[in-house]
């Protein structure tokens, strides 16, 4: 399919050619009156749905009466924010950015302080192949994909990196290296394919950080907010980090992101190490704390779970016949963030979906990644199932 013509945005986004006019719920409607079902959430964000009352009335109501201060000033809002993430978190500090990108900055920082703070003159983090961080110049030296790379060397020094879901390699690095102050890694590596670890690897990294004084960094920017069927994907595990990050799903579509940090971590930022202008306004704040207040009520780390669980079990009987064929090579889910990886390039599936009227998402070439908001009905599941075992026979059936 023909990607459109952008005119004069700069073409940074190879985007497909549909407009969306509105939403609701799981629900989109493009520039004829046609409506899609998402299975993509905005990448992870929308998980609440789109147009959510109770967080469209929290902007309403906040726009209409206090949008932007500063943090040269006490914003309540976000003071109230801030306490309810470490409730949810057990987490002690909270900084917050406008997006992952920026909130992972913060960790970087705060890592790299806690170096120096104990005599470390140049710190490194060590991070993962196939990981994703963000496109500032910081977070793409610590992501791990050449193409997001690609001509924008030099990149930042003090990285380091290793296979995921390998902590006997991540050892070997620290007990080699002490200039490594702090591990950075996605419970569950979003862009780089739905990648799921073995369920002991965060706490073995947990171990090996306290062995060697290391901060462990969590980037939950995908993982987040429920999306893994707990409010937070290192809550699968019995661990606390020193670090966490957020962003995405954390505003509904409002931009916002959080650091937070706890343990060792708690106080190494103070007065003049880290700001910026629109972080933590009362907007984007109000914004968080509706959409914190509904996922709670709605308890939505379980409705992930069991709904991640459908998903699995339907692909398994639906897709039981490629799977022997070995066409389909995985099905793996998380609670929501599901995967169907094939043996083969199947981006071509994401246009094909959208002529059938659903929005799906194709990463690391090969893996369908499906992303729903967190509030879908089963029989939009159904029908999220139907159009991808549909298209992956006919792929497969074309190719044949
Ligand atoms: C999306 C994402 C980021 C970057 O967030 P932006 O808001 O686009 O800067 C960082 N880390 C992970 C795991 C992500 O999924």
């Amino acid at each position: 399919m023909a990607h459109a013509d952008q005119g004069t945005l700069m073409p940074t986004y190879a985007r497909l050619p549909v407009t969306f006019t509105h939403g609701e719920g799981c629900s989109l409607w493009d520039t004829d009156g046609r409506r899609y079902l998402d299975a993509v959430s905005g990448i992870a964000v929308c998980s609440l749905g789109h147009a959510r009352r109770e967080v469209a009335e929290a902007l309403a109501e906040q726009a209409l009466s206090l949008v932007h201060t500063s943090n040269l000033y006490q914003i309540e809002h976000q003071q109230a924010l801030s306490n309810k993430l470490c409730q949810l978190s057990g987490m002690e500090k909270v900084f917050f950015a406008n997006s992952g990108a920026e909130a992972n900055e913060a960790a970087i920082k705060v890592a790299r302080l806690y170096g120096h703070n104990k005599g470390i003159e140049a710190p490194v983090v060590l991070v993962m192949e196939h990981s994703f961080h963000g496109r500032t110049m910081a977070t793409l030296s610590a992501t791990g994909n050449v193409k997001v790379q690609q001509g924008f060397g030099p990149l930042l020094a003090g990285f380091e990196r290793v296979a995921y879901g390998n902590s006997a390699a991540a050892e070997k690095v620290l007990a080699e290296n002490p200039n490594v102050v702090a591990i950075l890694v996605e419970p569950v590596q979003g862009e780089g394919g739905v990648n799921i670890p073995s369920a002991d690897y965060l706490s073995t990294l947990r171990a090996l950080c306290d062995q060697y004084d290391c901060l462990l960094m969590v980037d939950e920017i995908q993982t987040g907010m429920c999306r893994t069927g707990q409010w937070f994907g290192f809550q699968h595990s019995n661990i606390q980090p020193d670090v966490m990050t957020l962003a995405k799903a954390l505003g509904n579509g409002v931009p916002i992101g959080a650091c937070l940090a706890g343990g060792k971590a708690a106080d190494v930022f103070g007065p003049g190490n880290h700001g910026s202008t629109f972080g933590g306004n009362p907007l984007s704040c109000r914004a968080a704390l509706a959409v914190v207040d509904v996922m709670e009520k709605e308890n939505l780390a379980q409705a992930a779970a069991d709904m991640g669980e459908y998903f699995m079990t339907q692909f398994s009987q639906q897709l039981a016949h490629l799977q022997a064929k070995g066409v389909v090579t995985d099905i793996r889910a998380k609670g929501l963030m599901v995967a169907v990886q094939l043996d083969r390039d199947c981006s071509a599936l994401v246009a094909q979906a959208l002529e059938h009227g659903v929005l799906i998402n194709v990463t690391a070439g090969n893996v369908i990644r499906l992303l729903p908001p967190l509030v879908l009905t089963i029989a939009e599941a159904d029908q999220i199932i139907e159009a991808v075992t549909t298209l992956v026979n006919k792929l497969v059936g074309e190719a044949a």
